[in-house]
């Protein structure tokens, strides 16, 4: 529920409302706004009796937020959120970042060789796992604590923001040390304890959708994050499962503008994971920007051959730089723009 404040409405009004919602037990989010304050009531499942509230003075409008999820909602805010993971690396505005690298990080001189390959190309951010979460426990597992700290010198080297997985509590305090945002992976999208973790932290997080989540299920699970006190979160499509095997996963490109329509929160597309084919990652990555999503993240790898997990689908250097020009078109005509490798790459030099 949300209590809308009159344009004007005191300070003494605005606790008023707060300490009324605290004594009928719940908790409450002050929201001050450009035009007038809000405030949140969180902690109630179900509808509540708003009848004590409407009657307080100062006290404009009461808004029964009709989803399931409260704060993730448009409802709750009309605006989009931008989340900023570092300077110049924002999502939900009219910039969109695109976020690169290899599945994991395999060795400094591979990650290097990527970090400088997609900085070049025009990526402002680099991916690549330390943590992998792999179907057979006999796949790589991911370097652990050294690959974070290879991706920490990747910034250092290239300035590019770090976005990498976190698949338990204590990695996530791990990822936060050494990166700019927390992936939460497919795998662990309703992980509930780890989602209440990184909403604690506060970090800028990643949400990936589940393989078998409805849409529902994904912005519930950001409302997790929300509810922990992080807003700071962009959502990920990255393909479902589906009946289909012509391709890994089926990416779900409708999920774009219903999550647009449905929350303020950024939402990006992972063309790669969505596809699970080399061949089928450009076209489906320019249909993501052309459908609205506030960034991409895709999979590139200087030798793809000898990947240590998802060559089949990471795209060579040069077929990177290729898309990104063609991205920088479609978003030039649908009035937006990619986020250029400035001020974080300009500030490392
Ligand atoms: C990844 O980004 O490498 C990854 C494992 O993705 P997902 O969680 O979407 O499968
Ligand atoms: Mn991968």
């Amino acid at each position: 529920m949300l209590v809308v404040m009159q344009h004007g409405a005191t300070p003494e009004q605005i606790d008023g409302v707060v300490r009324t919602i605290e004594e009928m037990g719940y908790q409450a989010r002050p929201m001050p706004g450009s035009q007038r304050t809000a405030v949140g009531l969180v902690g109630n499942d179900g509808r509540v009796d708003s009848s004590r509230i409407e009657a307080l003075e100062g006290v404009a409008e009461v808004i029964h937020v009709s989803q399931p999820y409260k704060q993730v909602s448009r409802e709750w805010q009309p605006e989009s959120t931008i989340v900023t993971i570092a300077p110049g690396v924002s999502f939900g505005g009219g910039e969109i970042p695109i976020i690169a690298g290899p599945c994991s990080v395999e060795s400094e001189q591979q990650i290097i060789a990527s970090a400088k390959a997609v900085r070049a190309a025009g990526a402002v951010a680099l991916r690549g796992g330390a943590f992998k979460p792999r179907s057979s426990p006999y796949a790589f597992q991911g370097l652990g604590k050294k690959g974070l700290e290879l991706l920490a010198l990747a910034r250092e080297e290239t300035g590019l923001a770090i976005v990498t997985e976190a698949m338990d509590d204590e990695g996530a305090h791990l990822v936060a040390e050494h990166a700019d945002c927390i992936q939460i992976g497919a795998r662990n999208m309703q992980n509930y304890s780890l989602l209440k973790t990184v909403g604690k932290i506060g970090k800028p997080v990643l949400l990936k959708r589940g393989m078998a989540a409805t849409i529902n299920d994904l912005l519930l699970s950001a409302e997790y994050i929300l509810a922990a006190g992080n807003d700071q979160v962009i959502l990920c499509e990255r393909g479902v499962r589906s009946f289909d095997p012509a391709v890994r996963n089926m990416f779900d490109l409708t999920a774009i503008p219903v999550v647009h329509k449905l929350s303020h929160l950024p939402i990006i597309g992972d063309p790669s994971h969505g596809t699970g084919i080399r061949g089928m990652v450009t076209p489906m990555a320019r249909a993501a920007v052309a459908a609205g999503a506030d960034g991409i993240i895709v999979e590139v790898h200087p030798t793809p051959e000898r990947a240590l997990s998802d060559g089949g689908q990471s795209l060579y250097p040069e077929q990177f730089a290729q898309l990104v020009g063609e991205l920088r078109l479609i978003a030039g005509s649908i009035g937006r723009s990619l986020a250029a490798s400035g001020t974080a790459a300009a500030a490392a030099g």
